[in-house]
């Protein structure tokens, strides 16, 4: 372990957060908290035309709620910012310049129509042109105010090597690497070239990110090396994705944190739910605070192969953590779907919650579940059919009337509406479900109901009910031609 534990997060502000993102941020923040150490919030804003008003607010906003701590950063400031990368232009700069002039960069002005047809070994990309260039003519060149890019000078010859930290040793032939641009022709710096000055300022010493930049990182390290400084440890996360071959992508609109707050996650069940997309603790725990996940948390069981993205499995979590909210909590949440429900304003809204708060896995099946108060069509008989129960329609229209008979002049009381199931139960010698699976149907009229039968009929009270069983008893009748 190096002496001082330091890693960043350091995202584009792009708008959005995408889940692989926040598991990139998730793990720096796990793996410094398990090792004493520190982590960075760097904004890479050096992209002018990705940048987005408001993206930094998103990012804070995400880790805040996803309960991401930044040690240092533009929010928290620190000793080696400016933090965003826009207010570090001039280092970018100066630093390439000195690479110029060690000759592990130059100054390239080939335009767009060149560079488009160029080619070199075999391959397309750049072929090292302007490398050959005098200092002279680089010089009058720059005078006379051409535009120029400042390219890295990777050798043909030779190869270069790392080990990542999860991926092991990673060799790559040098003459397979393109000179990349270090400083673009706005005079921003590139990426490839920001990342590894800011890291080295910024005392990083592990760097966490996804392995797409895998094979690129010989390239960083070979800055690393022109500069003399010293290369930092790697750890490189590998993909989330949304089936075996494609990545979970924002085009696809299933990615973002954002997007799943709306839908009615808890952020902490996402955390959960990601911290094990890559992960794998010793034990087979699913459930994990955030201090068990720093506990747990381990570079030796971060997984070399991607994982796939299961919504199911992150909703049947969220479930398992909504049962746990407080009523008082659980209300909380709950409240902005039923405000979004046909039932807004009409009904009170606490004794559904109750209700739903055990039958219900993420926060926007709320207005589903509600629909039934106001919409009661005629349904097909056939969907009092239940085969775990035996139950036919002839059945369901025995059970149905026998219930309705002097329900009028019952209490209308769940105690007592209960009572009544037991007496059809008894009288035709069925299991409790039967009667229950019937009518439910009967009153609702819909397959999804926040609850069962007897706390239906509370919510829709004594009037409603009985009127939609007796008109229930009326459509079964017809349908078995009676
Ligand atoms: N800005 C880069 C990205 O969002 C950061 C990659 C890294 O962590 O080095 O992909």
């Amino acid at each position: 372990m190096k002496k001082e534990v330091r890693t960043r997060f350091a995202p584009s502000p792009t708008g959005f957060m995408h889940i692989g993102n926040l598991r990139s941020a998730l793990y720096g923040y796990l793996f410094v908290k398990k090792n004493n150490g520190k982590i960075i919030l760097r904004i890479e804003d050096t992209d002018v035309e990705r940048f987005v008003e408001g993206a930094v607010e998103v990012i804070y906003s995400t880790c805040d709620q996803a309960g991401i701590v930044f040690d240092e950063g533009p929010r928290e400031g620190g000793p080696y910012g400016p933090y965003v990368q826009s207010e570090r232009k001039s280092i970018y700069l100066e630093h390439a310049k000195k690479l110029v002039e060690t000759g592990h960069a130059y100054y390239c002005f080939c335009d767009k129509e060149r560079l488009e047809h160029v080619t070199f070994m075999g391959t397309k990309r750049y072929d090292k042109h302007c490398l050959s260039l005098s200092k002279e003519e680089v010089q009058r060149r720059l005078d006379a105010g051409e535009s120029y890019v400042i390219r890295q000078n990777i050798p043909i010859e030779g190869e270069s090597s790392y080990t990542d930290l999860v991926f092991g040793e990673i060799t790559v032939p040098n003459k397979d690497m393109e000179d990349n641009i270090l400083i673009k022709s706005d005079g921003m710096p590139t990426y490839n070239f920001a990342h590894v000055v800011d890291d080295h300022y910024m005392h990083v010493t592990y760097v966490i990110r996804g392995n797409e930049y895998l094979s690129s990182t010989p390239k960083y390290n070979l800055l690393y090396d022109a500069f003399g400084w010293e290369r930092p440890e790697y750890i490189h996360l590998t993909q989330i994705m949304k089936d075996e071959t494609r990545k979970l992508s924002k085009r696809h609109g299933d990615a973002n944190f954002d997007d799943f707050i709306r839908k009615g996650y808890l952020p902490h069940a996402i955390v959960n739910y990601i911290a094990l997309l890559g992960w794998s603790p010793k034990s087979t725990q699913e459930k994990f605070t955030m201090e068990e996940l720093i506990e747990n948390f381990s570079v030796e069981g971060l997984s070399k192969s991607n994982s796939i993205f299961d919504e199911k499995k992150m909703a049947w979590l969220n479930g398992e953590y909504i049962k746990e909210l407080s009523f008082e909590e659980f209300y909380k949440y709950a409240l902005p779907y039923f405000e979004k429900s046909s039932i807004k304003g009409r009904y009170d809204y606490e004794p559904f919650a109750r209700l739903l708060q055990t039958r219900i896995e993420i926060f926007s099946e709320i207005p589903e579940k509600v629909k039934f108060i106001d919409e009661y069509e005629r349904f097909p008989s056939e969907k009092y059919e239940n085969q775990r129960f035996k139950i036919d329609q002839e059945l369901a229209y025995k059970i149905l009337n026998s219930y309705l008979e002097n329900l009028e002049k019952l209490d209308f009381k769940e105690d007592a509406w209960k009572d009544k199931v037991k007496e059809v139960v008894d009288l035709y010698q069925l299991k409790q479900g039967a009667v229950y699976s019937t009518m439910r149907w009967a009153i609702s009229g819909v397959d999804v109901t926040p609850g069962g039968f007897v706390e239906i009929a509370m919510i829709l009270g004594k009037e409603k009910s009985i009127k939609r069983l007796k008109q229930s008893s009326i459509w079964l009748k017809e349908d078995l031609g009676k």
